[in-house]
């Protein structure tokens, strides 16, 4: 039991220091590439003991170990915005990914932020109210998804430390249930190189192959992996890239026939009509990734795909996409969680939600070379949800 002098005293202290603090908001634009830590690296700097909410932010050059190559562009670093949230002396980390073929960059994020800073939280002096915390930074402009999300991630981080849980045992789920994540492998022209990458992902029990490139390319990946691997399942991507319903369903046909379970985006995002069409009929289920971003999708989705693929960038967090499940599984919806080229904050966060999740593909922090970040571990694939509280991360190299 707290002794009566010693909580007086605390009582005392927290009063002073919330009134000597500013009230005002730090704007941390460091914009030091590929270097992780804000330039004090203190632990709640600007907010100690302060009742506003301080947020801070820095932009950060995440290094792909190998080349990423998608359809129609290949890139070797991810602009990323981090993100610090202080309140008394706690701090909630959070993060935007910004792969180029999307329109967010890190200046619209700084950008973002500031309004938040200037026009959201000053208004609030307590970090629980979620709600309407995040209804009112969504309400300040469309679109912004990732930016919204590096908020989200930051505030709901700093609740669960506040708490002292994490959000997977907040929310009520059993880490056993945890899915284990897909690994991907990406089209090259050396069937050499599709070998060796088969090889390096040999420790995966999904594996994810993108397609989408024309028949011959999309036949030509399968058979290369099913070379030197014969067993493991996987999923198949084809990134909107198949143009006509009555060949997917011909691909869907012969994926199932090489041990393919799932087949994400087909065809284009716009096509709802192809794609209940080929749902309908197809022996593989399908899954919305480009067609679902955010919670309104969901219900317009039904019935024209199997399932959805949720990620925080694109849903604008963790609070939107635990509504996503909620409804999803009303629907009777699979599930599944993705993720950018992200950190092991953002990777983090989502982990919270995949006790939730049929399938994962959450493998972005393993894809890059300067993580500063250590948070959710893998175990053979298999995520792994500890005790740490929030999102469960720890910054390297700051203390
Ligand atoms: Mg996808």
């Amino acid at each position: 039991m707290t002794d009566r002098r010693t909580f007086i005293k605390r009582t005392v202290m927290m009063a002073a220091a919330a009134a000597m603090a500013p009230s005002g908001i730090l704007a941390g634009a460091d914009s030091r590439s590929g270097q992780c830590g804000i330039s004090s690296g203190r632990h709640c700097g600007p907010g100690a003991c302060s009742r506003k909410m301080i947020l801070e932010w820095e932009d950060f050059t995440a290094r792909m170990k190998h080349t990423f190559s998608i359809s129609g562009s290949s890139r070797d670093t991810t602009p990323i915005v981090l993100t610090r949230l202080h309140w008394n002396g706690v701090t909630g980390y959070g993060e935007a990914s910004l792969p180029p073929y999307l329109p967010e960059t890190q200046a619209s994020v700084r950008s973002y932020l500031k309004k938040v800073s200037e026009e959201v939280l000053p208004r609030f002096d307590d970090p629980f109210r979620i709600e309407d915390i995040l209804a009112e930074a969504d309400a300040l402009m469309p679109g912004n998804t990732a930016a919204k999300a590096s908020l989200d991630i930051a505030l709901h981080d700093l609740v669960g430390r506040l708490i002292g849980q994490p959000w997977w045992k907040i929310w009520g789920w059993d880490a056993a249930k945890t899915p284990y994540t897909c690994y991907t492998i990406g089209w090259d022209a050396s069937d050499e190189t599709v070998f060796e990458k088969t090889r390096e992902a040999s420790w995966s029990k999904i594996l994810k192959v993108k397609l989408g490139r024309g028949d011959e390319q999309d036949r030509r990946m399968i058979r290369l992996i099913r070379s030197v691997n014969p067993e493991t399942p996987m999923f198949v991507d084809a990134n909107q890239g198949w143009k006509d319903k009555e060949y997917a369903l011909d691909m869907t046909g012969w994926l199932k026939e090489q041990g393919v379970v799932m087949i994400e985006q087909p065809m284009d995002k716009y096509d709802i009509d192809a794609h209940a069409w080929l749902t309908e009929r197809s022996p593989l289920p399908v899954i919305a990734d480009e067609a679902c971003q955010r919670l309104s999708d969901v219900r317009r989705l039904y019935g024209a795909y199997s399932g959805i693929n949720i990620k925080l960038m694109k849903c604008t967090g963790m609070r939107e996409a635990r509504e996503m499940v909620s409804l999803a599984r009303a629907l009777g919806m699979k599930l599944m969680i993705g993720c950018m080229t992200e950190t092991s904050v953002a990777i983090s966060a989502a982990a919270q939600l995949s006790p939730a999740m049929e399938w994962a593909d959450l493998d972005g922090n393993i894809l890059i070379a300067n993580d500063c970040f250590d948070g959710m571990k893998l175990d053979k694939g298999k995520i792994m949800l500890g005790d740490a509280p929030g999102i469960g991360v720890t910054e390297l190299g700051m203390r």
